[in-house]
């Protein structure tokens, strides 16, 4: 299938699922996780109706904007797991650092964010599914980090992200979704006159993100279903 039609058909779901959820399509912001992915397909993608890319990796993300590979693109994000020795490649350079999961990278993003001038949004990621192997702060330790994150005068918390664990139903993906979206009201709540910053709860891939709209996402992040399989580190990207 063409990569044109392919980003007809996610922008076609997103829209049935916002419907059938009763919610407004363009309250639903489509960030295209165009990791491995080359300067050509990314070009292409963004003639073809893309408005956000997020990038996974800080050498992935250096180079195409280098390219200029996302010229046309309103946004690029950043969504994979960032080291602090990376952070002065990445603030200032993405809309969108959605992938904030402890006191010392948002330290580092304070610390250039203010050399740069600028105020970075961020999003915390959430291990909804407290997996061992991923990233993400733990549910109970979300009001802490969000409190800290506030009261940086050169960040901006602008919501929360998760990746939650392989679900063996729609049920349990379910179950992860809204319990996001609780935390994410929760969260909301305690953060007084920063409360309406507070706008993006980023959740549902290629496999869910129709569950993830009816649950509330205001922005997913789709890779496979707009590109089709991922190139790999060993086959030439086309
Ligand atoms: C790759 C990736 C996605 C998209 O995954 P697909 O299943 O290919 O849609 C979303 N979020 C993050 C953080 C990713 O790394």
């Amino acid at each position: 299938m063409e990569l044109n039609e392919r980003i007809r058909q996610v922008q076609e779901r997103l829209t049935q699922a916002a419907r059938s959820a009763g919610r407004d399509p363009e309250e639903i912001t489509l960030c295209a996780a165009t990791k491995l992915q080359s300067e050509q397909t990314i070009r292409a993608a963004i003639a073809a109706g893309i408005r956000v890319c997020g990038e996974n990796r800080e050498q992935e993300l250096t180079a195409h904007l280098q390219e200029d590979a996302y010229a046309g693109a309103q946004q690029v994000h950043f969504i994979g797991h960032l080291q602090t020795n990376k952070v002065n490649r990445v603030v200032g350079r993405v809309e969108l650092i959605q992938s904030v999961d402890s006191s010392r990278l948002l330290q580092a993003i304070q610390k250039q964010a203010q050399k740069l001038g600028i105020v970075q949004d961020i999003l915390l990621q959430v291990n909804i599914g407290a997996e061992a192997s991923k990233g993400g702060v733990a549910p109970e330790e979300v009001g802490e980090l969000a409190q800290q994150a506030v009261q940086l005068p050169n960040v901006r918390l602008r919501g929360l992200m998760c990746i939650p664990p392989v679900a063996q139903s729609p049920q349990e993906a379910t179950h992860y979704f809204v319990a996001m979206r609780q935390l994410f009201v929760d969260t909301k709540e305690k953060m007084a006159d920063n409360e309406n910053d507070m706008d993006c709860l980023s959740m549902g891939m290629s496999h869910d993100f129709e569950q993830a709209i009816a649950c509330g996402a205001t922005l997913i992040r789709v890779g496979t279903a707009l590109f089709g399989p991922r190139p790999t580190a060993d086959t030439p990207k086309k």
